[in-house]
């Protein structure tokens, strides 16, 4: 097969959907791969890396559109990339499609077959092409909390870690999912001390039981929430309702109850945040500030360390990749069933569930 990989063009975005990695394999498996020029580049991966591990480099998006059987990236195609989707070419990507008609409409017209990453599910429910993206922004909210909790940035003005006769700082997490884990586990290695709230039971224990001593577990209900952001100078938020709207579990009065400059985290801002004063940031102008309170909501952390984020991505995604390679759309969906649940819309027809719905079409 021919697999193409375009350099992403939407705003700020570094990442690339191959590493040269991911080129090396499918060469091996006597696969041809056209790779843009300057598609790796954010993300560190240079031309030359490309070509030394088998790639063709392809001087403008239209020529690997035009040459691929197969096309791998990183975020949705954009208006500009609607016109060059060829059809029953495979668009492996991520697509959030209930977010956009537009995109919706283009890709039914396109008779093009998309896979979307986010919806790739395994037999357990886990999502197994998000949950890299989770484990960077989770690791990333205590990098990013630790730096906004200095007072230059309006923060508390306290370090982590603390020092010698001095006690460490505070971190409420909100969420033990695979965000709530990650930050739980960079905070406790950076010393401090870590407080982490869950209704699932199950999560609950598994950290116990992973965690050193300094991290404390506790069931998450409002009682302990408004009792915990009294005391605790960095907040994470990282809870997750499935399909829904993350729930408000830190409501607007409560900020009056923090100290001045505790700094909040949000990572679930891209499922609406799970506090009251919420709203989304961007990487330019990541933080602002409620009540003396510092509220960082990027909500799309992982784009800040693209090197990390795509070599994680494509550890996940190249495994899917070659099975598309190797056999064809049809084959691999059907024999790998997580892979199947990828499949959003087919030769012009939605056939994942969710997205008929959400536009009201017939699947
Ligand atoms: P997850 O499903 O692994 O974990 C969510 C956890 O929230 C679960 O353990 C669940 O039991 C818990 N939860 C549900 N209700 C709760 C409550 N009332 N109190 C406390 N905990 C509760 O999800 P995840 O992968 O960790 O993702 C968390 C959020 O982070 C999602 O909204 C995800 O989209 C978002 N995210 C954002 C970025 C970003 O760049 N901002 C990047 C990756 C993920």
């Amino acid at each position: 097969m021919i697999v193409g990989v375009p350099k992403e063009i939407k705003n700020n975005e570094s990442r690339v959907g191959m590493t040269p990695a991911g080129v090396f394999e499918l060469v091996k498996n006597n696969h041809t791969v056209y790779v843009q020029s300057g598609a790796g580049e954010g993300s560190g991966f240079f031309n030359h890396d490309y070509q030394r591990a088998g790639a063709t480099i392809l001087d403008t998006i239209g020529q690997v559109y035009a040459m691929s059987d197969m096309i791998v990236k990183v975020k949705e195609p954009i208006a500009e990339e609607y016109g060059l989707i060829q059809k029953g070419q495979i668009v492996f990507t991520y697509f959030h499609f209930a977010s956009s008609e537009a995109l919706t409409k283009a890709m039914i017209e396109s008779k093009s077959i998309c896979i979307a990453y986010e919806t790739v599910e395994d037999e357990d429910g886990t999502l197994p092409l998000l949950t890299p993206m989770s484990e960077v922004a989770g690791r990333m909210a205590i990098q990013q909390g630790a730096k906004y909790l200095e007072k230059p940035v309006k923060g508390r003005g306290v370090l982590l870690g603390g020092v010698p006769g001095v006690a460490p700082g505070r971190v409420l997490v909100l969420g033990a999912g695979v965000v709530g884990i990650q930050a739980a586990k960079m905070a406790a290695g950076l010393g401090a001390h870590v407080t982490i709230l869950d209704v699932n039971m199950k999560r609950l224990r598994h950290v116990n039981d992973i965690m050193p001593p300094h991290v404390v577990t506790e069931f998450s209900n409002e009682f302990n929430i408004r009792k915990h952001i009294k005391t605790h100078d960095l907040i994470i938020g990282g809870v997750l309702l499935k399909g829904a709207k993350a729930p408000n579990l830190i409501t607007r009065d409560m900020l009056k109850d923090m100290r001045p400059g505790t700094v909040i985290v949000d990572v679930a801002v891209d499922q609406g945040g799970c506090v009251e004063t919420t709203r989304p940031t961007t990487h330019e102008s990541p933080t602002y500030i409620v009540d003396d309170v510092v509220h960082y909501c990027v909500a799309n952390m992982p784009g800040a360390v693209p090197y990390t984020s795509t070599v994680a991505l494509t550890n996940v995604t190249l495994p899917y990749v070659l099975k598309l390679a190797n056999t064809g759309w049809r084959t691999a969906c059907k024999l790998d069933k997580s892979l199947g649940k990828g499949l959003n819309i087919v030769e012009g027809d939605i056939v994942y569930k969710e997205i008929a719905k959400a536009f009201q079409f017939e699947p």
